[in-house]
């Protein structure tokens, strides 16, 4: 029994333990499979993480590679960079806002060549340091510490300046530096040096040209006057040989004489204007003058050079422009007889037309418009645009029929140009041209419009004999604008039946008639209306005396034609109380009479001149003046002569012996009785500089040789004393 108890409870006990062990094995089947759950999920996890790392590896690989080209590309930049540093052949550096040294290129760097320190990371107060007390730059005499503190001084500023700095071994540099946005300097140091050796030269070779144009200039001056003394000789005693009894031919000789030297001067003041505007030294001398009368005058100078070609020289002055301008009145005579002087020479026949018209008027200033007008040979097209530069003539030397120098309109364009004007030309070859210029002129001070003299009011009704279309029209403009009535007429049978019709209170005629004889029919009609005044215009100078036969001739007028004295001749005509007077001109010098009183003083004149020649022509220009004339030929004796005698003028040759005339002047102002008295210069210098040193050497006046008798006689009435 016990033992079968014993087998029950150990069959119990086994049955307990396989029971346990079931459990057991149960709960570690479980835990295996819950393990096997957990070892499997980690393992996706562990997939995962391997994937994730993977792909991490991947990008890690790629920014690596990506790193290593943005290296490569910045490596690149930065040998570009310093490359095209390093070619430029001038020094480059940076500087940090440290004003350390970051980088530069070998020629700044060769500049401090033997100072290792001059490297990435030195100070510019460093640099300086070295240039000033290394004796590298040139101080100038400045202290080293001055000048480092002065360089500094110079970066510190908002705009820095460039400067130039000069290194003790020669080389010149500019310095320029440059702030930039991000704080650094940017410092272009260039070399200079050839540029300043080029300079150099470039002013040592400017200084040799303008002393050699002032040496042109000066043996110019000294050619020109040594060519005029002669020439005074020549042209003087051609113009009294001419005033003389002689036969036709005589007198053709003596005028071509007269005419050739007067020429031959006129081609030495070319010259030296030509070498005066080349060498910039043309000035302008601005002062008041009638415009009108400059026109008029050149127009009559040039009159007998016309009327031996049957030209007819026509002025047409705009009645509203004034007169009085400022501007320098030589350089417009000269530039009008120039245009004026061409157009007379290139026209064999028709005429000469000059206008003047007033285009814009300021208070102060006026824009003038001259035209010369004229019906010569007129220019081909394609010389147009050449005939304005200098020695530029339309025929060519070989075959010149015109004399000339080629000068004249490029120096009267230089001279327009200088005045602020311009200058043109129309022209259509055989038919004639037009040259015209424009001119600013400043008003004369007292510039007011000086109107002609008002027509007398008997005056309404003129007949007008003129076969001349623009003359007429011109004078009938002028009537008309005076409410004048005018009758034309171009023959002598329309003029005389005119005169039968109507009322005429005169009568207008030009001698220069084609068809009539214009003193015949003076004489026509002074028998067919008696008392009918009068008034011949006249092209001649010498035949302004009446003509023979011209019967109710009253006045004679010299053509060009100036309005106003149209307009005094007819006062002067149709004014019964005034006696009739010839429009000549008068000389007006207080002299003594030929016959003087008794108890009448004659004016003593002195001359100072080294020249027999010139001596002789003087004399001989004065003989028809009572003067009590002296000689002195040297300044010494003029200056005693001038003790002995106090003459009342005296005439004084500049370049003398033994004493000039400049200084004579100066003994004879130092003296108490000679500060007064008239002294004008007689010099063949013809620069207007020579001209104002005599007149700042105490002169009064001057005279240009060759000397010409109308300027000697003006200038001794003009200096007489008051009788
Ligand atoms: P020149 O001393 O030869 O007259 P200019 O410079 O005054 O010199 O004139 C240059 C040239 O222009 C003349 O030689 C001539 O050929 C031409 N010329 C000037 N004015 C006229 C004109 N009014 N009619 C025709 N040709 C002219």
């Amino acid at each position: 029994m016990c033992e079968r108890r014993a087998r029950l409870r150990a069959e119990r006990l086994l049955e307990h333990a396989r029971m346990e062990l079931t459990a057991a094995n149960q709960r570690l089947k479980a835990h295996a499979f819950s393990l096997s759950d957990q070892i499997i999920e980690q393992r996706a996890e562990l997939q995962d993480m391997r994937s994730i790392a993977q792909e991490l590896e991947g990008v890690n690989t790629q920014t690596a590679q990506e790193l290593r080209q943005a290296h490569c590309v910045a490596d690149l930049a930065d040998i570009r960079l310093r490359e095209a540093i390093e070619t430029i052949t001038d020094g480059f550096a940076v500087f940090d806002s440290a004003q350390k040294l970051v980088l530069a290129n070998q020629a700044y760097l060769s500049i401090f060549d033997g100072f290792s320190e001059v490297t990435k990371g030195i100070g510019y107060n460093r640099i300086l340091e070295i240039c000033a007390y290394e004796g590298l730059v040139d101080l100038h005499g400045t202290e080293p510490g001055d000048w480092v503190q002065s360089m500094l001084a110079r970066w510190a500023l908002a705009q820095i300046k460039p400067h130039e700095m000069h290194f003790t071994n020669g080389v010149s540099v500019r310095l320029m530096d440059r702030r930039v946005p991000n704080g650094d300097y940017v410092s272009l140091v260039r070399n200079i040096t050839r540029s300043l050796r080029y300079q150099a030269q470039l002013i040592d070779a400017q200084t040799q040209a303008e002393a050699a144009v002032q040496a042109k200039s000066v043996f110019l001056a000294n050619m020109s006057h040594e060519i005029r003394t002669p020439m005074n000789g020549v042209v003087g005693m051609a113009d009294l040989l001419a005033e003389t009894n002689l036969n036709n031919e005589q007198r053709i000789y003596a005028e071509t004489i007269r005419n050739s030297g007067q020429a031959l001067v006129t081609i030495i003041n070319d010259i030296l204007d030509f070498s005066k505007m080349d060498a910039g030294k043309m000035d302008l001398y601005p002062e008041d003058f009638d415009l009108e009368k400059i026109i008029h005058e050149v127009l009559t100078l040039l009159a007998p050079a016309a009327r031996g070609k049957s030209i007819e020289l026509i002025l047409d002055y705009d009645i509203f422009l004034p007169r009085h301008f400022k501007a320098d009145p030589g350089r417009v005579r000269q530039v009008l007889t120039n245009l004026i002087g061409n157009a007379v020479k290139f026209t064999e026949t028709g005429y000469v037309l000059v206008r003047a018209v007033g285009v814009h008027k300021s208070e102060q200033a006026q824009l003038v418009h001259i035209t010369i007008e004229d019906t010569g040979i007129g220019i081909a097209a394609e010389h147009l645009e050449h005939v304005f530069s200098e020695f530029q003539q339309v025929e060519d030397a070989t075959n010149r029929r015109f004399e000339g120098t080629g000068l004249g309109l490029a120096i009267s364009k230089r001279i327009i140009e200088l005045m602020g004007g311009s200058i043109w030309l129309e022209s259509e070859l055989g038919v004639g041209s037009c040259f015209g210029c424009s001119l600013h002129l400043d008003l004369a001070a007292d510039a007011g419009h000086s109107f002609p003299p008002p027509l007398p009011s008997a005056l309404h009704q003129v007949l007008l004999v003129s076969d001349h279309l623009i003359s007429r029209s011109i004078l009938e403009r002028h009537f008309q604008s005076a409410r004048v009535k005018t009758l034309t007429a171009t023959q002598a049978a329309p003029a005389l039946r005119l005169l039968g019709q109507h009322k005429i209170d005169l009568v207008l005629i030009d001698q220069d008639l084609t068809s009539d004889d214009a003193a015949q029919i003076a004489g026509m009609i002074e028998q067919q209306a008696p008392g009918c005044p009068a008034i011949m215009m006249c092209s001649a100078m010498a035949d302004h005396a009446i003509p023979a036969g011209a019967g109710g001739v009253r006045h004679a007028l010299p053509k060009p034609l100036l309005w106003r004295d149209v307009a005094v001749s007819i006062c002067a005509t149709l004014t019964p109380e005034q006696p009739a007077t010839h429009a000549q001109p008068t000389l007006a010098v207080p002299l003594a009479p030929r016959n003087p009183a008794p108890d009448q003083k004659l004016l003593t004149v002195l001359y100072a001149e080294d020249n027999a020649t010139n001596r002789l022509v003087f004399s001989k220009m004065v003989q028809g003046l009572d003067l009590d004339l002296h000689f002195a030929v040297n300044g010494r004796e003029a200056v005693e002569k001038f003790t002995e005698l106090r003459p009342d003028i005296i005439f004084m040759d500049i370049s003398m012996p033994e004493m000039d005339g400049r200084e004579a002047t100066r003994h004879i102002r130092a003296h108490a009785n000679g500060r007064s008295v008239p002294i004008i210069a007689v010099t063949a210098h013809a620069l207007k500089e020579e001209t104002e040193k005599m007149l700042s050497a105490g002169m009064n006046g001057t005279l240009t040789k060759p000397l010409r008798k109308a300027d000697l006689l003006d200038a001794i009435s003009r200096h007489s004393p008051a009788p």
